[in-house]
């Protein structure tokens, strides 16, 4: 296990830099996301968590897969390729570390690889960064409800954790074992603060966020059974704007549109973020569209992740990190409808 000072933090950030590309918080005006770092001063660990959640560092957010010249023959089209350094993904939460994990079933999984995720995945060292166990929790948070712990390592290739004014990190996979060896900025941490580390780990077990007992098969179940109680559904969505911002910052959302955009002859085939919750989701060709209220896209959100998913994966895809319900608009708080729909 090795250490740091925290106020030293820069020389690690400088060192990561000269071996690839550096990812990690930046406060920003509206709160800290992760960006790509360019000097190592911007990184800065005092941040509870992100707005936006890490997935945009292996999907990001609009990306180009083909260019082509409508002039030119199809076969003249250029894949956009990848070309990588790799990456540090410095700072991320348990519960985030451990939506990736969810996020590989779909992307390379189940058979069906997406290059671009797989790609990015491998060419990714995820430094995670534990919750401060001495600090309540946000109100919104119930990661612990899904049985994530505040200090899990899991997901991670380096855990970090800060005591008093140091950092400590450990390696947790081999892949992490061979980047801390590497690093010349930092110092063997003795064995107290292995214990402390260890001690911590599992304290972070036993920290509670907001906290309901969900067994995965019960909640797929009860759901299943709720699906046509179309009150329970209109009453839950009733202020729901159909905004979509409750699916952009959740680190298991990860539905895209493909889409082309051309100017004269020049055109770019592009991924872009979707969201079930939008109108236009499910509009088909024909002009039909299954899900034309709001009861219905805000059901097959809540659904799909804690019923479909589980049918189909054997796992629940939420994480409880909060983000859904610190950002919507009009506070509409999914760990409340689980909650009301165990009890319904
Ligand atoms: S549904 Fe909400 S709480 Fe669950 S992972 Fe997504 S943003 Fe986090
Ligand atoms: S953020 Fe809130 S208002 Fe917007 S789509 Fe999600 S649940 Fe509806």
């Amino acid at each position: 296990m090795k250490k740091t000072s925290i106020n030293k933090i820069s020389d690690l950030a400088a060192e990561l830099l000269g071996k690839g590309t550096l990812v990690a918080p930046v406060k920003e005006d509206a709160g800290f996301n992760f960006r790509e770092i360019s000097n190592a001063g911007q990184v800065d660990l005092n941040f509870y968590n992100t707005l936006m959640s890490p997935k945009s560092a292996f999907f990001p957010q609009t990306e180009d897969f083909v260019r082509y010249d409508k002039n030119k023959s199809v076969l003249d089209a250029q894949c956009v390729d990848l070309n990588l350094k790799p990456v540090f993904l410095f700072g991320v939460r348990p519960c985030d570390a451990k939506s990736f994990q969810i996020m590989d079933i779909h992307f390379s999984g189940t058979g069906v690889v997406d290059p671009y995720w797989k790609k990015r995945r491998e060419a990714t060292t995820v430094f995670g960064y534990a919750f401060d166990i001495n600090t309540p929790a946000d109100g919104a948070d119930f990661y612990s409800t899904l049985n994530i712990g505040a200090a899990d390592p899991e997901g991670s290739d380096v855990f970090m954790m800060k005591r008093g004014d140091e950092l400590l990190l450990k390696a947790v996979t081999p892949k992490g074992e061979t980047l801390l060896a590497s690093l010349t900025s930092l110092a063997d941490a003795s064995a107290d603060e292995q214990k402390y580390f260890d001690d911590t780990v599992a304290a972070g077990r036993d920290f509670k966020t907001r906290f309901t007992c969900v067994d995965d098969k019960v909640i797929a179940k009860k759901l299943e059974d709720l699906f046509h109680k179309t009150e329970f559904w209109e009453k839950i969505s009733d202020a729901c704007l159909s905004c979509g911002a409750c699916t952009f910052v959740c680190p298991t959302c990860y539905c895209f549109d493909i889409c082309d955009e051309t100017l004269f002859s020049k055109g770019v085939r592009r991924r872009v973020w979707d969201a079930c919750m939008f109108t236009d989701f499910t509009l088909e060709a024909s002009g039909h569209n299954p899900r034309t209220k709001v009861y219905q896209r805000l059901r097959q959100k809540i659904c799909h992740k804690y019923s479909f998913h589980v049918r189909k994966y054997g796992v629940i895809s939420c994480v409880g990190c909060g983000r859904c319900t610190r950002n919507c608009p009009v506070n509409i708080d999914i760990f409340s409808i689980v909650d009301e729909a165990l009890k319904a």
